[in-house]
């Protein structure tokens, strides 16, 4: 979902995955997020390998959404990783 974005419509981005920030267009369709390139913009002529992953980097199910605290000490082989807000 991109917010205030209707599905199936496309919107002009960038891709955030470096400090480069190549022109993007995004669109989510089906509930798929998809990144592509957009020739319009002055760097946006293609995206590297990095960009053409966003959408499954975004979707990975290991991907962190909140973050996290050490509850116990460094050297600890259990870190007790804890949501915090
Ligand atoms: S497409 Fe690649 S080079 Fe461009 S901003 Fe994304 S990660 Fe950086």
């Amino acid at each position: 979902m991109i917010a205030g974005v209707p599905t199936g419509d496309e919107v002009a981005t960038f891709c955030p995955l470096c400090v480069s920030r190549c022109g993007a267009r995004a669109s989510v369709s089906n509930g798929t997020f998809t990144l592509s390139r957009d020739p319009s913009h002055p760097t946006g002529k293609a995206l590297c390998v990095k960009g053409k992953a966003a959408p499954e980097i975004s979707a990975h199910p290991d991907r962190l959404h909140h973050p996290l605290q050490r509850a116990n000490s460094k050297g600890v082989s259990d870190p007790g990783w804890q949501r915090i807000g």
